[in-house]
């Protein structure tokens, strides 16, 4: 699936920035319809985040390509989480409306471990989820 530029992402919400390159971000991993990366301020050692590169505000503006995408992905992400962070489960979070900080449709991707984890540096997170 591919967007025109037009359709990418117009807003000035954080998410569109990120995506547009003008804040960093831990990246890992990017196609022609999402970008995924890790969330600022975890709730467990590789939250992650997957936003759609189109401005999409919330479940109700969402369309079905897209969101079979984000599926997709999710199960792609799942793997590597598994792979390099030894997570034997996965939580997903998808806020609207009142609880949705940033309003722009990210799925948040929890995943879940057996033993009690320390909170890790995001920084390092990343390093372990990209070597
Ligand atoms: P929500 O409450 O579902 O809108 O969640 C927004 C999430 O975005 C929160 O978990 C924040 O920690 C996260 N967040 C905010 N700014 C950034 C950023 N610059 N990079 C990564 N995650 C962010």
């Amino acid at each position: 699936m591919e967007y025109n530029t037009f359709e990418r992402c117009d807003r000035m919400d954080i998410f569109c920035k990120i995506i547009n390159g003008e804040i960093p971000s831990y990246t890992i991993y990017e196609d022609e319809v999402v970008k995924v990366f890790l969330d600022v301020n975890p709730d467990v050692n590789g939250h992650t985040l997957i936003v759609p590169k189109k401005h999409i505000l919330d479940i109700y503006d969402m369309d079905k390509e897209t969101l079979n995408h984000i599926f997709e992905i999710t199960k792609k992400i799942d793997k590597l989480l598994r792979e390099k962070l030894k997570a034997e489960g996965l939580t997903l979070v998808q806020n609207n409306g009142l609880l949705q900080e940033v309003k722009h449709f990210h799925l948040h991707l929890k995943p879940q471990y057996s033993q009690k984890q320390t909170l890790k540096k995001v920084e390092d997170v990343y390093k372990e989820l990209t070597n």
